[in-house]
C-alpha cells in the first residue's frame, strides 16, 4: 500500500466499506506513514494490517481466492463455499493494464476472473459480493463498459473500466419518464472527475 492515498482510492475504499461493511474488509501491507497520515478516518473503520496477506493471523493461503484479470476460470456462486477470503490488488486501474495483479499471482493463490474487462477495485469487490454472497451468477449482473461521463454539453471523459449498471427513472424537460442506465460509482467520484477535468483543461 502506498504511503499517501490518492483521493480516488479513498473514495473507492469508502464505497467498499459502505457495500460490505468494516468487519469484512481487510487492508494489508500498510506502511507506517499510510496508517498515521495517509488514511482517511472513515477508512480506518476497516481491519488494518501492516503485515502482508500471507501473514494475516489465522488466515490460511488455501482459503484465499485472488480476483485475477488473467484468471483461467470465472468466479462462480459456489466459490463462496470454497473460499473464505477474496483478495484484490490494491492498485489503481491503468489502461492498458500492466498486469500488476501478477505480483499477487506469483504467491500461488487460486485465481478467478470477473470477466474479460478491467473493473475498478470497488466494482470488483461489489461484483464478488453479489456472486459469492448473494449467489447471482457473474453474467446475470448488469454492467456498463467504458461509460462516457459528461460534465457539460461539450466536455466528457470516458472511463476505461467496467462498472455495475444501475437503472434510474428520470423525468425529461418535456415531462417524459425515461429509464436510463448509469454506472455505479463511489459517492463523490463525479465531483472529483469534474475537478480533475477542469484542472486538465486549465493547462
Ligand atoms: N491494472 C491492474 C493490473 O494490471 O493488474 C488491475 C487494477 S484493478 C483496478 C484492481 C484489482 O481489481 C485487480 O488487482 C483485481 O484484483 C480486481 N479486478 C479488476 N478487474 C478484474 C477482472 N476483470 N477480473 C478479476 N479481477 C479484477
Amino acid at each position: 500500500m502506498e504511503d499517501a492515498m490518492h483521493e480516488w482510492c479513498s473514495l473507492e475504499y469508502k464505497h467498499m466499506l459502505q457495500k460490505i461493511g468494516p468487519d469484512h474488509l481487510y487492508f494489508t501491507s500498510l506502511t507506517d506513514k499510510c496508517m498515521n497520515e495517509g488514511m482517511p478516518e472513515e477508512v480506518k473503520a476497516a481491519k488494518l494490517y501492516q503485515v502482508d496477506v500471507l501473514n494475516l493471523p489465522g488466515v490460511k493461503p488455501e482459503e484465499i481466492c485472488l480476483l485475477d484479470p488473467a484468471g483461467t476460470s470465472e468466479l462462480a456462486p459456489e466459490d463462496g463455499d470454497k473460499f473464505k477470503y477474496f483478495l484484490f490488488g490494491g492498485i489503481l486501474g491503468d489502461h492498458p493494464p500492466r498486469d500488476r495483479t501478477g505480483e499477487l499471482r506469483k504467491l500461488g493463490f487460486a485465481g478467478r476472473r470477473l470477466g474479460p474487462v478491467q473493473m475498478t477495485t470497488d466494482t470488483a469487490v461489489n461484483v464478488t459480493k453479489r456472486v459469492v454472497e448473494d449467489r447471482i451468477p457473474l453474467d446475470e449482473i448488469p454492467y456498463i463498459d467504458y461509460p462516457e461521463i459528461f460534465f457539460s454539453r461539450h466536455e466528457s471523459v470516458t472511463m476505461p473500466f467496467r462498472y455495475i449498471a444501475e437503472t434510474k427513472t428520470i423525468t425529461t424537460k418535456d415531462g417524459e419518464q425515461k429509464t436510463i442506465k448509469k454506472p455505479l460509482m463511489p459517492p463523490g467520484m463525479l465531483d472529483l472527475l469534474k475537478r480533475d477535468n477542469e484542472m486538465t483543461l486549465e493547462f
